[in-house]
């Protein structure tokens, strides 16, 4: 759906500019995922795998952050 507006943006910009090629500074990236580590949740017990600068100190998952997702599930 906004594929099409960026597109004119592009177009616009690219007439302003004629040396604007879009990305600038293009670099490729190495596939590199960041190392995980699996931390035990302190509020539901799941492990979840987490960047490795997580503390582990009180971990707290994605799930029991937002209590309103997961508060039906328990009584
Ligand atoms: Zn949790």
């Amino acid at each position: 759906m906004t594929r099409r507006k960026d597109r004119e943006r592009f177009l616009i910009r690219k007439k302003l500019d004629p040396k604007y090629g879009g990305f600038r500074g293009y670099q490729p990236k190495p596939e590199s995922k960041p190392e995980l580590k699996s931390i035990t949740c302190t509020l539901c017990g799941h492990r979840r795998n987490v960047p490795q600068d997580t503390e582990e100190a009180d971990f707290v998952c994605a799930s029991c952050h937002s209590p309103e997702a997961g508060e039906a599930a328990e009584g």
